[in-house]
């Protein structure tokens, strides 16, 4: 059994979330929703990624949480990590929409965490 802590941070999140055919809307046998982290919002406070250990880690270059998968937990493991979020950045979406979410947060600009707030 690999024991490196950093493995999760190695899984390939995005790619994870793009269709791979087993999608319900494909007659898979994925839940109807996917989850996605607002990581321009996200607060890095690990909640989630606490409660949710298969679907949920922080990123190593920003330390905020992204969603690695979407097939790693139970929808009620998930909603109580959502429901663990301070901020509230954590949602339920249709799995249409998670290329256009990522498109979007690559062209929003994050600041990693621990920075000091731009002036
Ligand atoms: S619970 Fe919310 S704020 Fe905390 S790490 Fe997860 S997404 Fe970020």
């Amino acid at each position: 059994m690999n024991k490196n802590p950093f493995l999760a941070f190695e899984a390939k999140a995005l790619d994870e979330n793009r269709p791979n055919g087993r999608e319900p809307l494909l007659g898979g046998k994925l839940r109807s929703k996917a989850v996605w982290v607002d990581e321009s919002l996200c607060i890095g406070c690990t909640y989630c990624s606490c409660v949710a250990t298969n679907t949920f880690a922080m990123e190593k270059d920003n330390g905020r949480a992204r969603a690695i998968r979407q097939d790693g937990d139970s929808s009620e493991l998930i909603q109580e990590a959502i429901d663990t979020c301070p901020v509230n950045c954590i949602e339920w979406v249709r799995f249409e929409e998670l290329e256009n979410l990522r498109l979007k947060l690559e062209s929003t600009p994050i600041r990693p965490l621990g920075l000091p707030p731009l002036r």
